[in-house]
C-alpha cells in the first residue's frame, strides 16, 4: 500500500497541511504527545519559505530596539535549546561584527542593547552556549574584518548568535516526526475540505505524482501553510480570522574569498539591517523587505533587488562586489500577519493561532527560530477540540534525528575518518549535515566504495549524498537534491548544471527512473536555471515573475479541485 493509501485508510486525530518548519513542528509536537498524526505537503518538504530564510536562529536585535523583551527572551531560550539539545548538528554558533559609524553615543546605545541581548540569553548564570559580546576599537574591528573600508567605521562590537541549515532542519524534523509514528507525504496537495455540517472532518487531497485523489479523515486539521494560509482559509469557508501578507527577502551567495573576514557582519540599512553571514565556503548576504503579490512558490529576485543588496554591502567594503562575484541568488516570502479579527486567539505579536470553524486550527506568522513554540500553541488549540485529555508539549526534550550523541561522535571524528577511509574534513562535512545518522551514510559507502567519491561539478559533496537523499530523506526529484538536501544550486557558479547529470543518474536507481524520466528531470532543471538567470536581469518584480513562470515545476500543483482531472491527464501523458 502506498504511503497515501495507508494515510487514507484510517481517521487521524490530527492532520497537518504544510510541510515547512511550522507544519513539520506541529506533526512532531502532536506525535510526541501520543496523538495519531498525518502531514501532507504540496511540493517538497521545506520548499516554501523554510528553505529560503537568512538561516539565523536569533532573538532579533530589532525586537529589542522595539522593547519587545518577552519575544526576545523567548527566542533566545529557543536558540539555546536548538544549539545544545534539539539539533546541535544543524545549528551552529556564528559571530557578527557591528561596525560603528558614529562616535560615543552609538557605542553606548548598541553596547547597551547587546548587553541586554546577552543577559536575556543567560540561564542559571551560564550564557546559553555562546560567548558574550565584546567591544572593539577600529583597529580591532579591522583585524577581524580586513575587508572593511577603514573610513567606513569608527570602531565596532562583536556578538554571537546561531545559524541553521534551514532546508535540512525541516527534513530532520519530518524524519523525527515519522519516527514517532507520524505519516507524511510530499507532493500531495490539499484541494478541499470534508465537512459534516459546519465541522471540518478532513481534507480532499491530490497525489500530484499520480493524479489520484484521496480523502483523508481527521478529528482536527491544522493549516500550517505560511504564505498560502489565506487560500486554505478561503477553501474552508471560515471567516478571515488570520490574514497573511507576503514580504519578499532576497539573498546573494558569494564565495568566501571575495570578503576577507573571520566573522559575519551586520549593517544598518535605511529600512532594516543587512547581514553578511558565513556559509561554509561562501557568504550569504541579505536581505530585502518588499511586498509581494505574485507567484508564491517561486518568488523572483530582480536586478533591482540584487543591485540593492550589492549597493548596501559595498557601502563598507574596501573592494566592492560586482554582479560577477555572485554565485547564487535566492528569494523567500515572509508570512507576516496582516491583521486579526476579534475571534483570533492572539498568542504573541509574532504568531497567531485561530479556530475559525470546528475541526480546523490555523497557525501563522512567527519566525523559524520560534517554530517549536508555534507548533506547541497550535497543538494546544487542537487539544481543546479533541475529546479526552492530551499530554502537554514535550518537544523541548526531543532531540531531532541525528542529534542524540552528536558531541561524542564529533569528538571521535578522527577515528571515524580512519575507519571509513574518508578524510577528516569530509567526515566533518557529513557530521554537520547528518549528525549521528552519518552511520547510515557511511554504510552506503561501505557497500559501494564509488559513492565515497566527490560529486563532479560540486566537489564539496559526495556522490553518496544524492543516493541517501532519495533512500532516507524523501527527495523525489532532481531539484529536491540540488537545492534542498544539498545546496549545490546556490553554491556553484553554474547553479548545479554540471553536477546535474551525475546526480540524476545516482537518483535513477533508487527512484527507478528510466531514461525518459532522467531526461525530463534534466530538461526541467536546466529550464529552471535559465529562467532564474533571465529573471535576475529583469528590472521589475512583474517582469521577473513572468519569466520564472515560463519554467513550470516538474510536478505542477493544481489551481483548484476541479483541475485534478487535468493533472491526471497530464501525468498519464508524461509517464514513460
Ligand atoms: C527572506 C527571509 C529571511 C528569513 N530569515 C529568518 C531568520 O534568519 N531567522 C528566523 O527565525 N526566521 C527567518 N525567516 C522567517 C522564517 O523563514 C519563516 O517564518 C518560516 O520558514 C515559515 O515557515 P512555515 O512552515 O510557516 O512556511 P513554509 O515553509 O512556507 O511552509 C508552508 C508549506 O505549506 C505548503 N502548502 C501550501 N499550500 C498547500 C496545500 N494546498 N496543500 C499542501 N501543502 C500546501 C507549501 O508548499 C509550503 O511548503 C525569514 C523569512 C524570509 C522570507
Amino acid at each position: 500500500m502506498s504511503a497515501l493509501a495507508a494515510m487514507a485508510a484510517t481517521e487521524h486525530q490530527v492532520l497537518v497541511i504544510g510541510g515547512g518548519v511550522v507544519g513539520a513542528g506541529v506533526a512532531l509536537d502532536a506525535a510526541t504527545r501520543g496523538l495519531t498524526v498525518a502531514l501532507v505537503e504540496a511540493r517538497d518538504f521545506g520548499s516554501g519559505t523554510s528553505s529560503r530564510s537568512s538561516k539565523l536562529i536569533h532573538g532579533g536585535l530589532r525586537y529589542l530596539e522595539q522593547l519587545n523583551i518577552g519575544l526576545v527572551r523567548e527566542a533566545l531560550t529557543e536558540r539555546a535549546l536548538l544549539l545544545q539539545r534539539i539539533a546541535p548538528h544543524l545549528v551552529q554558533p556564528v559571530s557578527f561584527l557591528f561596525p560603528f559609524t558614529h562616535h560615543a553615543w552609538e557605542r553606548a546605545y548598541v553596547g547597551a542593547g547587546v548587553t541586554a541581548y546577552d543577559l536575556l540569553g543567560v540561564s542559571r548564570g551560564r550564557l546559553r552556549g555562546l560567548p558574550a559580546h565584546r567591544q572593539l576599537t577600529r583597529n580591532g574591528a579591522l583585524r577581524l574584518a580586513p575587508a572593511l573600508r577603514r573610513s567606513a567605521l569608527t570602531g565596532g562590537l562583536l556578538y554571537w548568535d546561531a545559524q541553521v541549515d534551514d532546508a535540512r532542519y525541516v527534513v530532520d524534523l519530518i524524519r523525527t516526526a515519522a519516527g514517532y509514528g507520524a505519516q507524511v507525504a510530499s507532493r500531495t496537495q490539499v484541494i478541499g475540505f470534508l465537512r459534516e455540517g459546519e465541522r471540518v472532518t478532513g481534507v480532499r487531497a491530490v497525489d500530484l505524482e499520480s493524479g489520484a485523489e484521496v480523502e483523508l479523515r481527521a478529528q482536527q486539521v491544522v493549516n500550517a501553510t505560511g504564505v498560502w494560509t489565506d487560500e486554505i482559509q478561503a477553501m474552508a469557508g471560515g471567516r478571515g480570522t488570520i490574514n497573511v501578507r507576503a514580504s519578499k527577502g532576497v539573498h546573494l551567495v558569494v564565495p568566501r574569498d571575495r570578503i576577507h573576514s573571520s566573522t559575519g557582519i551586520i549593517l544598518r540599512t535605511p529600512f532594516s539591517v543587512l547581514f553578511v553571514i558565513p556559509w561554509r565556503r561562501h557568504w550569504i548576504i541579505g536581505t530585502t523587505d518588499t511586498d509581494w503579490a505574485l507567484s508564491k512558490a517561486h518568488p523572483a529576485a530582480s536586478r533591482t533587488d540584487i543591485d540593492y543588496v550589492l549597493g548596501q554591502v559595498n557601502r563598507v567594503l574596501a573592494v566592492p562586489l560586482t554582479r560577477d562575484d555572485v554565485a547564487g541568488v535566492y528569494a523567500g516570502l515572509r508570512p507576516l500577519l496582516a491583521g486579526e479579527s476579534d475571534s483570533t486567539s492572539k498568542l504573541s505579536r509574532e504568531h497567531a493561532v485561530a479556530h475559525p470553524v470546528p475541526g480546523l486550527v490555523m497557525i501563522a506568522g512567527g519566525k523559524y527560530t520560534t517554530y517549536r513554540l508555534m507548533a506547541r500553541d497550535a497543538v494546544d488549540a487542537v487539544a481543546h477540540g479533541l475529546d479526552g485529555k492530551v499530554a502537554p508539549s514535550c518537544t523541548d526534550q526531543i532531540p531531532l534525528a541525528g542529534a542524540d550523541g552528536y558531541q561524542a561522535l564529533w569528538n571521535s571524528r578522527h577515528a571515524l575518518a580512519r575507519s571509513s577511509g574518508l578524510h577528516v574534513a569530509r567526515i566533518e562535512h557529513l557530521l554537520r549535515r547528518y549528525g549521528t545518522l552519518v552511520s547510515e551514510v557511511l554504510a552506503l559507502i561501505a557497500a559501494d566504495q564509488s559513492l565515497g567519491r566527490p560529486l563532479p561539478g560540486a566537489e564539496d559533496y559526495l556522490r553518496v549524498e544524492a543516493v541517501y537523499a532519495v533512500t532516507h530523506e524523501g527527495a523525489r526529484h532532481l531539484d529536491d537534491v540540488l537545492t534542498r538536501r544539498t545546496h549545490i544550486s546556490i553554491e556553484t557558479w553554474d547553479r548545479g548544471l554540471s553536477a546535474a547529470d551525475e546526480v540524476a543518474s545516482l537518483m535513477a536507481g533508487p527512484m527507478k527512473w528510466r531514461s525518459r524520466q532522467i531526461a525530463r528531470e534534466l530538461e526541467n532543471y536546466r529550464a529552471a536555471v535559465a529562467a532564474e538567470r533571465a529573471s535576475q536581469e529583469a528590472d521589475t518584480d512583474t517582469e521577473a515573475d513572468a519569466i520564472l513562470l515560463g519554467a513550470p515545476d516538474i510536478v505542477p500543483v493544481v489551481s483548484n479541485g476541479a483541475a485534478a482531472a487535468v493533472i491526471e491527464a497530464e501525468v498519464s501523458g508524461q509517464s514513460n
